[in-house]
């Protein structure tokens, strides 16, 4: 039996320096690709023990072809590129990394939210185009304070982004979540609310739900109308959430008054998204996650999971635990 081999099929990261210190200390064999479509990551991943991901497709047919994978770990929260049911038929353990940068995306939230509505992008091209008097030409600011945030997903983010607005702008904060106990949103001081009076009376709608087959443009068209003309949208979750060509309709035809988004229905976007040319929507390239810190910590993390898995220790976040105990695959072992 030769050294276990592991394969990170793409990442966005600086270097992944992080993990192969990691991995190579315990005699792994450790490879780096940046594989874009199915068919990279199959070859790629040809005689992986354990496999390391961040956006590359690894559906049912990648799945299918693996032909000695064990693990496959997601660099991040959301592991929505991976066919999970898929991996779980197959008994391989698909695991993710739910703590690490949870601050920083609700930082980064915030700064979305107060840039949007401040309108620093605006009037730093003001200032710098020789405008600096022109600014009462804008519609009057609203003041933070009398703000109404609606969290949608009342997780690790979500609740972050709640305290802080609280905490930090006197903001009013409404939450939607069907798998949170009303006891849990009152105990933070937040007010449970169903998803249309959230979009009915918040200033300000922000998304922190995973995407599921549930959350799917869970903000489509008429969602989006049930919002106020002067409301905004901060989706820093995943692009698929909302219906995106909808958005756009909503952005033009004044149904809300801006958007600021942190992932998009297509990353990087096509060069044509008209997202690219509205004056009222900030774009950031799927950062929200991101400082210098953090991405230490994820790759530390990921390497750790790995090893464990490839060493019969069980991982510390297996997302289909259930469905591979069902099967057999995994028996419920005790952590040292
Ligand atoms: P989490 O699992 O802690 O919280 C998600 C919450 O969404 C849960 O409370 C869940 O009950 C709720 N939810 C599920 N389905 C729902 C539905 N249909 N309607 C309303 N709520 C629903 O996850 P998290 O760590 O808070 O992450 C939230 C999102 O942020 C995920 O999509 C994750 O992928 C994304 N994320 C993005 C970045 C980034 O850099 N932009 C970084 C980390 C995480």
């Amino acid at each position: 039996m030769g050294r276990p081999r592991v394969v990170v099929t793409d990442h966005v990261y600086p270097s992944v320096e992080v993990e192969e210190e990691i991995l190579k200390s315990v005699g792994f064999d450790f490879k780096v690709y940046q594989c874009r479509g199915e068919d990279e990551v199959i070859e790629a991943c040809r005689g992986a023990d354990g496999i390391l991901t961040t956006f590359a497709p690894i559906t049912r047919r990648v799945i299918q072809a693996l032909d000695k994978a064990r693990v496959i770990v997601r660099h991040g929260v959301g592991y929505d590129n991976i066919d999970v049911s898929a991996a779980s038929e197959k008994g391989i353990m698909v695991v993710n990394i739910p703590e690490f940068g949870g601050s920083e995306v609700a930082y980064h939230t915030l700064a979305l939210i107060t840039s949007l509505l401040r309108r620093i992008p605006q009037y730093d091209r003001l200032v710098k185009s020789g405008g600096w008097r022109s600014w009462a030409a804008y519609r009057p600011l609203p003041p933070l304070y009398r703000l109404t945030l609606g969290v949608v997903g009342f997780g690790r983010i979500g609740r972050q982004v709640a305290l802080k607005a609280m905490k930090g702008f006197d903001m009013r904060v409404v939450a939607y979540d069907p798998y949170v106990a009303r006891e849990e949103f009152e105990r933070l001081g937040v007010t449970p609310v169903t998803l249309e009076n959230l979009l009915r009376i918040s200033d300000i709608v922000s998304l922190h739900t995973p995407l599921t087959d549930e959350t799917r443009h869970l903000i489509d068209g008429e969602k989006l109308r049930l919002m106020k003309p002067s409301a905004i949208l901060v989706n820093t979750s995943r692009g698929p959430v909302v219906d995106q060509k909808a958005l756009v309709e909503a952005l033009r035809r004044g149904w809300i008054s801006g958007a600021a988004l942190d992932v998009l229905a297509l990353e990087p976007p096509e060069g044509d998204d008209p997202l690219l040319g509205m004056e009222n929507v900030i774009l950031t390239p799927h950062v929200a996650w991101f400082s210098e810190e953090s991405f230490i910590d994820l790759l530390r993390k990921a390497a750790s999971e790995v090893v464990r898995a490839l060493k019969e220790e069980e991982p510390l976040h297996i997302v289909n635990r259930s469905e591979l105990e069902e099967r057999g695959f995994l028996k419920t072992q005790k952590r040292s």
